[in-house]
């Protein structure tokens, strides 16, 4: 496929993301110092989501077809997709490891007063099983539901099914194939250009969220009151994102770290901005592609899946929260407790949707897993829009590495 034919010139990607820096530490100034008063420019934010999220269906679709029929042999499916949900599960699981370590050391909960927490707040517990749930989801009885419903489950399901069949029907099938992949390529070029009005988006939407939160006074307040806890999630993802899996990416895909990191700034810039996973799918997709050079291949892959079912960053706060909540109200777990929430964390990263604070709704799966309260979740309700896109943006630096590591495979590694 014409991935390097795509390629932004270096030099505009170099001013976007420039762009996309100043835009976000004006977004934030602005929005510390004049709070409401800067939900005017909220409109931009929303304009760049907007346009990230109108390209998600066509992208998944004609990606993950590519991807698949580029790979010849449909039975390296098998292997490869064992192959990504190992990574998913190990990287997820040392993550959660990390914040029940944490929270055990800090113990930011103790002392907290629980008092406060207003029932009303409380978000529904989750009925079903959540395993059932997600297994369930895959299939859509409606594709067009799922696509107006940005499901991306059961579209990667739909993709990779019919981009397989595909594979199976010879010469025959060559034209459609083709004209996938210039699907794929147009839609590429689309994001090139949403990527333009992106420093614009990003202080829109930086600038917005601190005018919701009513300024930085309002935001200082809540920080100071959670500083403990907001510390512990805090170190838990920055030991992950910069000591774990910049290791796993220079051992298991033999990459320069900084490179790799320099070359995903945008979509790290885009994850945090917008505290989703799936409206940065777009530009991680770029970055990882165009500008990391991983194959098609492999991105097509790792990168939509991964963004739904890989959130490194969310299992550990969900872990961090669970144990905060119990040590808030006075309640000693015992390590069959923590190991229960240590596998409930990983799945309720697992069932959560790729949108902003979808973790703080999953989170019922873990409490309830160990009959700690729900209404705990109220304490933890007024930074969580923060958390959410600091853990949004390991989230999508998770799958980043992913993406280099499965790409790596002997499957999936590209001729010289
Ligand atoms: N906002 C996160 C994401 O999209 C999910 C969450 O932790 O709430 O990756």
């Amino acid at each position: 496929m014409g991935a390097t034919q795509n390629a932004p010139d270096t030099s505009r990607s170099q001013f976007i993301l420039i762009g996309m820096f100043a835009g976000m530490i004006l977004g934030a100034a602005c929005g510390f110092l004049f709070g409401e008063r800067m939900s005017v420019v909220g409109w931009m934010g929303t304009l760049f989501l907007n346009s990230l999220k109108m390209i998600i269906v066509p992208l998944i679709i004609s990606s993950m077809i590519v991807g698949i029929t580029q790979l010849g042999d449909v039975r390296k499916i098998g292997s490869t997709g064992i192959k990504t949900l190992v990574y998913y599960l190990a990287t997820t699981s040392i993550a959660v490891l990390i914040g029940i370590i944490l929270v055990n050391i800090i113990r930011p909960g103790a002392g907290v007063d629980v008092t406060a927490v207003q029932p009303a707040q409380v978000i529904a517990a989750h009925d079903e099983g959540v395993l059932l749930h997600i297994i369930m989801s895959v299939i859509p009885p409606n594709l067009f539901k799922a696509m107006a419903d940005m499901e991306i489950l059961p579209l990667i399901f739909f993709s990779l099914l019919f981009g397989g069949v595909l594979t199976t029907m010879g010469k025959r099938s060559e034209p459609v194939i083709e004209f996938f992949v210039i699907v794929n390529e147009a839609v590429m070029k689309i994001i090139h250009l949403i990527m333009l009005f992106a420093p614009l988006g990003v202080f829109g939407l930086v600038a917005g969220k601190f005018a919701d939160v009513g300024g930085g006074s309002a935001f200082m307040q809540e920080l100071l009151k959670l500083g403990k806890y907001t510390l512990t999630v805090l170190s838990g993802l920055t030991i992950h994102s910069v000591i774990i899996l910049p290791l796993i990416l220079s051992l298991f895909a033999r990459r320069s770290v900084r490179t790799y990191v320099a070359n995903m700034a945008s979509a790290l810039t885009t994850a945090f901005s917008t505290g989703s996973s799936s409206a940065t799918l777009p530009v991680t997709m770029e970055c990882v592609e165009e500008k990391n050079g991983v194959s098609p291949l492999a991105s097509g892959f790792v990168l939509p899946l991964g963004a739904t079912i890989n959130m490194d960053g969310t299992s550990l706060y969900e872990a961090v929260a669970a144990l905060f909540i119990a040590q808030a109200y006075g309640i000693d777990l015992s390590l069959t407790q923590q190991v229960i929430i240590f596998l409930t964390s990983t799945l309720a990263g697992i069932g959560a949707a790729a949108i902003p604070q979808a973790g703080l709704v999953t989170m019922t799966i873990v409490l309830q897993a160990v009959n700690l309260p729900l209404e705990g979740i109220a304490t933890i309700l007024a930074i969580d829009w923060f958390l959410d896109r600091c853990r949004t943006t390991v989230n999508v630096w998770g799958d980043a590495v992913g993406a280099a590591v499965i790409g790596n495979t002997k499957e999936l590694r590209q001729p010289e």
